[in-house]
Protein backbone atom coordinates (compact mmCIF):
# COMPACT_ATOMS: atom_id res chain seq x y z
CA UNK A 1 0.00 0.00 0.00
CA UNK A 2 0.88 3.61 -0.74
CA UNK A 3 -0.45 6.64 0.55
CA UNK A 4 -1.44 9.14 -2.35
CA UNK A 5 -1.27 12.97 -2.93
CA UNK A 6 -2.68 13.89 -6.26
CA UNK A 7 -3.39 17.19 -7.05
CA UNK A 8 -5.99 18.47 -9.57
CA UNK A 9 -5.08 22.18 -10.13
CA UNK A 10 -4.55 24.09 -6.46
CA UNK A 11 -6.76 21.04 -5.29
CA UNK A 12 -6.17 17.85 -3.48
CA UNK A 13 -7.84 14.74 -4.10
CA UNK A 14 -9.07 13.47 -0.67
CA UNK A 15 -11.16 10.01 0.46
CA UNK A 16 -14.20 11.27 2.55
CA UNK A 17 -15.92 9.05 4.77
CA UNK A 18 -19.25 10.34 6.81
CA UNK A 19 -17.27 13.97 8.30
CA UNK A 20 -13.59 12.55 7.78
CA UNK A 21 -11.08 12.59 5.15
CA UNK A 22 -7.72 11.12 4.88
CA UNK A 23 -5.29 10.91 2.10
CA UNK A 24 -5.87 7.65 0.15
CA UNK A 25 -4.44 4.76 0.22
CA UNK A 26 -4.42 2.32 -2.92
CA UNK A 27 -1.25 0.05 -4.02
CA UNK A 28 -1.63 1.76 -7.32
CA UNK A 29 -2.53 5.07 -8.68
CA UNK A 30 -5.93 5.62 -7.50
CA UNK A 31 -6.89 7.51 -11.12
CA UNK A 32 -5.54 7.06 -14.26
CA UNK A 33 -2.37 8.11 -15.19
CA UNK A 34 -0.51 9.17 -18.03
CA UNK A 35 2.83 8.29 -19.98
CA UNK A 36 3.68 12.27 -19.46
CA UNK A 37 2.76 12.11 -16.00
CA UNK A 38 5.45 12.51 -13.16
CA UNK A 39 5.07 9.94 -10.22
CA UNK A 40 6.54 11.97 -7.81
CA UNK A 41 8.31 10.27 -4.77
CA UNK A 42 8.00 11.20 -0.99
CA UNK A 43 9.53 10.40 2.10
CA UNK A 44 7.15 7.91 4.32
CA UNK A 45 4.60 8.87 5.97
CA UNK A 46 3.64 6.21 8.97
CA UNK A 47 5.55 3.48 7.35
CA UNK A 48 4.12 4.16 4.36
CA UNK A 49 5.42 4.87 0.65
CA UNK A 50 3.95 7.98 -0.62
CA UNK A 51 4.07 9.32 -4.03
CA UNK A 52 2.27 12.47 -5.36
CA UNK A 53 1.19 13.52 -9.07
CA UNK A 54 -0.91 16.04 -10.76
CA UNK A 55 -3.80 15.39 -13.41
CA UNK A 56 -4.12 18.10 -16.01
CA UNK A 57 -8.14 17.79 -16.05
CA UNK A 58 -10.46 15.65 -14.05
CA UNK A 59 -10.65 12.21 -14.83
CA UNK A 60 -12.73 11.51 -18.05
CA UNK A 61 -14.63 8.70 -16.17
CA UNK A 62 -15.38 11.08 -12.99
CA UNK A 63 -13.41 10.78 -9.96
CA UNK A 64 -13.33 7.64 -7.93
CA UNK A 65 -15.94 6.76 -5.42
CA UNK A 66 -16.21 8.56 -2.42
CA UNK A 67 -13.13 11.06 -3.08
CA UNK A 68 -14.03 14.52 -3.06
CA UNK A 69 -11.55 17.74 -4.74
CA UNK A 70 -10.41 20.11 -1.69
CA UNK A 71 -8.51 23.03 -1.53
CA UNK A 72 -4.79 22.55 -0.36
CA UNK A 73 -5.12 25.23 2.39
CA UNK A 74 -8.24 23.60 3.50
CA UNK A 75 -6.75 20.40 3.65
CA UNK A 76 -4.98 22.08 7.03
CA UNK A 77 -7.55 21.78 8.90
CA UNK A 78 -9.30 18.25 8.02
CA UNK A 79 -5.95 15.98 7.56
CA UNK A 80 -3.15 14.95 10.20
CA UNK A 81 -0.63 18.04 10.70
CA UNK A 82 2.21 15.38 9.09
CA UNK A 83 -0.53 14.79 6.39
CA UNK A 84 -0.82 18.42 5.43
CA UNK A 85 2.83 18.95 5.74
CA UNK A 86 3.48 15.87 3.15
CA UNK A 87 0.99 17.30 0.61
CA UNK A 88 2.19 20.81 1.04
CA UNK A 89 6.40 19.37 0.01
CA UNK A 90 4.60 17.26 -2.52
CA UNK A 91 3.00 20.70 -3.70
CA UNK A 92 6.12 22.47 -4.04
CA UNK A 93 7.77 19.36 -6.00
CA UNK A 94 4.95 18.94 -8.37
CA UNK A 95 5.28 22.98 -8.81
CA UNK A 96 8.93 22.46 -9.79
CA UNK A 97 8.55 19.38 -11.68
CA UNK A 98 6.18 21.29 -14.40
CA UNK A 99 8.59 24.18 -14.36
CA UNK A 100 11.54 22.76 -15.11
CA UNK A 101 10.84 20.66 -18.24
CA UNK A 102 14.10 22.68 -19.94
CA UNK A 103 17.37 23.20 -19.45
CA UNK A 104 17.20 27.45 -18.51
CA UNK A 105 21.22 27.59 -19.75
CA UNK A 106 21.05 25.91 -23.31
CA UNK A 107 17.08 25.00 -23.71
CA UNK A 108 17.65 21.24 -23.74
CA UNK A 109 14.88 18.24 -22.01
CA UNK A 110 15.89 17.90 -18.26
CA UNK A 111 16.06 14.19 -17.10
CA UNK A 112 15.28 13.01 -13.66
CA UNK A 113 18.58 12.62 -11.76
CA UNK A 114 17.26 11.95 -8.16
CA UNK A 115 13.80 12.54 -6.19
CA UNK A 116 14.79 15.74 -5.88
CA UNK A 117 16.99 17.03 -8.43
CA UNK A 118 17.33 16.89 -12.65
CA UNK A 119 20.50 17.53 -15.06
CA UNK A 120 20.19 18.38 -18.23
CA UNK A 121 20.40 16.12 -21.23
CA UNK A 122 22.85 18.55 -22.96
CA UNK A 123 24.80 20.44 -20.86
CA UNK A 124 25.07 18.83 -18.05
CA UNK A 125 23.27 21.52 -15.55
CA UNK A 126 22.29 20.55 -12.63
CA UNK A 127 18.80 21.78 -10.30
CA UNK A 128 17.10 21.74 -7.25
CA UNK A 129 13.90 23.06 -6.34
CA UNK A 130 14.00 26.76 -5.24
CA UNK A 131 12.32 27.95 -2.21
CA UNK A 132 11.21 31.33 -2.68
CA UNK A 133 12.30 32.78 1.25
CA UNK A 134 9.86 35.78 2.38
CA UNK A 135 9.50 37.68 5.95
CA UNK A 136 6.53 38.81 7.87
CA UNK A 137 6.40 40.90 10.69
CA UNK A 138 4.54 41.82 13.19
CA UNK A 139 5.33 45.62 14.67
CA UNK A 140 4.36 47.00 18.54
CA UNK A 141 4.04 49.60 19.48
CA UNK A 142 4.40 50.75 23.02
CA UNK A 143 1.83 51.50 25.52
CA UNK A 144 1.31 55.42 26.19
CA UNK A 145 1.83 56.16 30.11
CA UNK A 146 0.69 59.63 31.82
CA UNK A 147 3.09 60.99 34.45
CA UNK A 148 1.09 58.90 36.96
CA UNK A 149 1.99 55.46 34.94
CA UNK A 150 -1.89 55.40 33.93
CA UNK A 151 -2.07 53.73 30.28
CA UNK A 152 -3.59 56.67 28.27
CA UNK A 153 -3.16 54.64 25.14
CA UNK A 154 -2.57 50.79 25.22
CA UNK A 155 -0.29 48.67 23.42
CA UNK A 156 -0.94 48.25 19.50
CA UNK A 157 0.21 45.97 16.81
CA UNK A 158 0.46 47.29 13.22
CA UNK A 159 -2.06 45.41 11.32
CA UNK A 160 -2.66 46.23 7.30
CA UNK A 161 -4.68 45.26 4.19
CA UNK A 162 -2.64 43.64 1.22
CA UNK A 163 -5.36 44.06 -1.93
CA UNK A 164 -3.76 40.73 -2.99
CA UNK A 165 -5.64 39.36 0.08
CA UNK A 166 -8.82 36.99 -0.52
CA UNK A 167 -10.79 38.32 1.70
CA UNK A 168 -11.66 41.89 1.78
CA UNK A 169 -12.18 42.77 5.63
CA UNK A 170 -9.20 40.68 6.79
CA UNK A 171 -6.18 42.71 8.16
CA UNK A 172 -2.84 40.85 8.04
CA UNK A 173 1.07 41.50 8.65
CA UNK A 174 3.64 43.18 6.83
CA UNK A 175 5.06 40.57 4.24
CA UNK A 176 7.44 40.29 1.58
CA UNK A 177 10.07 38.58 -0.39
CA UNK A 178 13.64 38.44 0.53
CA UNK A 179 15.92 39.75 -2.75
CA UNK A 180 18.95 39.19 -3.74
CA UNK A 181 21.75 39.78 -1.52
CA UNK A 182 20.10 41.09 1.52
CA UNK A 183 20.15 39.49 4.89
CA UNK A 184 16.44 38.76 6.58
CA UNK A 185 16.63 41.80 9.03
CA UNK A 186 17.74 44.23 5.94
CA UNK A 187 14.53 42.64 4.37
CA UNK A 188 12.63 43.54 7.55
CA UNK A 189 13.37 46.96 7.81
CA UNK A 190 13.45 47.32 3.31
CA UNK A 191 9.50 45.89 3.56
CA UNK A 192 8.64 48.40 6.49
CA UNK A 193 9.84 51.11 5.43
CA UNK A 194 8.27 50.58 1.31
CA UNK A 195 5.05 49.66 2.84
CA UNK A 196 4.24 51.82 5.86
CA UNK A 197 7.76 53.77 6.43
CA UNK A 198 7.78 53.44 9.71
CA UNK A 199 11.22 53.21 11.41
CA UNK A 200 11.31 50.08 13.75
CA UNK A 201 14.02 48.55 15.62
CA UNK A 202 14.66 45.28 18.14
CA UNK A 203 14.22 42.85 15.23
CA UNK A 204 13.99 39.22 16.43
CA UNK A 205 13.42 35.73 14.76
CA UNK A 206 10.36 34.30 15.68
CA UNK A 207 9.33 30.98 13.93
CA UNK A 208 9.11 30.21 10.09
CA UNK A 209 6.94 28.03 7.62
CA UNK A 210 6.50 26.29 4.60
CA UNK A 211 4.56 28.20 2.46
CA UNK A 212 3.66 26.18 -0.87
CA UNK A 213 1.97 28.68 -2.57
CA UNK A 214 3.49 27.73 -4.92
CA UNK A 215 6.99 27.52 -3.40
CA UNK A 216 7.73 29.85 -0.64
CA UNK A 217 8.77 29.98 2.80
CA UNK A 218 7.60 32.61 5.26
CA UNK A 219 10.09 33.94 7.87
CA UNK A 220 8.51 35.34 11.10
CA UNK A 221 9.36 38.36 13.24
CA UNK A 222 9.07 40.57 15.60
CA UNK A 223 9.75 44.31 16.12
CA UNK A 224 9.44 47.30 18.10
CA UNK A 225 8.15 50.51 16.77
CA UNK A 226 10.43 53.45 16.88
CA UNK A 227 9.20 56.19 15.21
CA UNK A 228 7.15 57.63 11.52
CA UNK A 229 3.97 57.72 10.67
CA UNK A 230 1.86 55.26 8.77
CA UNK A 231 1.90 56.16 4.79
CA UNK A 232 1.13 53.40 3.15
CA UNK A 233 2.10 51.98 -0.17
CA UNK A 234 -0.45 52.22 -2.54
CA UNK A 235 -0.01 49.93 -4.95
CA UNK A 236 0.21 46.75 -2.34
CA UNK A 237 -1.99 48.16 0.86
CA UNK A 238 -5.33 49.56 0.92
CA UNK A 239 -5.39 49.83 4.34
CA UNK A 240 -3.07 49.73 7.54
CA UNK A 241 -3.13 51.25 10.78
CA UNK A 242 -2.86 50.36 14.97
CA UNK A 243 -4.68 47.60 16.86
CA UNK A 244 -4.69 46.97 20.74
CA UNK A 245 -5.82 43.69 21.87
CA UNK A 246 -9.76 45.22 22.68
CA UNK A 247 -11.07 46.09 19.17
CA UNK A 248 -9.06 43.90 16.73
CA UNK A 249 -10.45 43.24 12.86
CA UNK A 250 -10.79 40.13 11.55
CA UNK A 251 -7.66 38.48 11.09
CA UNK A 252 -5.82 35.47 8.98
CA UNK A 253 -6.32 31.93 9.17
CA UNK A 254 -5.10 29.57 12.40
CA UNK A 255 -3.25 27.85 9.61
CA UNK A 256 -0.67 31.07 9.01
CA UNK A 257 2.38 32.07 11.18
CA UNK A 258 0.72 35.81 11.02
CA UNK A 259 -2.14 34.37 13.02
CA UNK A 260 0.59 32.83 15.18
CA UNK A 261 2.41 36.11 15.74
CA UNK A 262 -0.59 37.77 16.19
CA UNK A 263 -1.96 35.00 18.69
CA UNK A 264 1.18 35.28 20.89
CA UNK A 265 0.84 38.79 20.83
CA UNK A 266 -2.58 38.78 21.97
CA UNK A 267 -1.77 36.47 24.38
CA UNK A 268 1.06 37.69 26.33
ZN1 LIG B 1 21.49 22.52 -20.58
Amino acid sequence: MQKWFIFLGNNLLLKKQGDSYSVPEADNSPTPTFEWTTIQELPSLDDMPCKAYALTSPPREGLPESFVTVDLRQSYYLLPHAHYLMAAKASELLYWDSNTHYCGVCGAPMKRQTVISKKCTNCGKEIWPQVAPAIIVRIKKAATLDADGHVVEPEKILLVHARNFRHSERMGLVAGFVETGETLEECVIREVHEEVQLNITNIRYFGSQAWPYPCGIMIGFTADYVSGSIHLQEEELSRGSWFSRDKMPDIPDKMSIARQLIDDWLSS
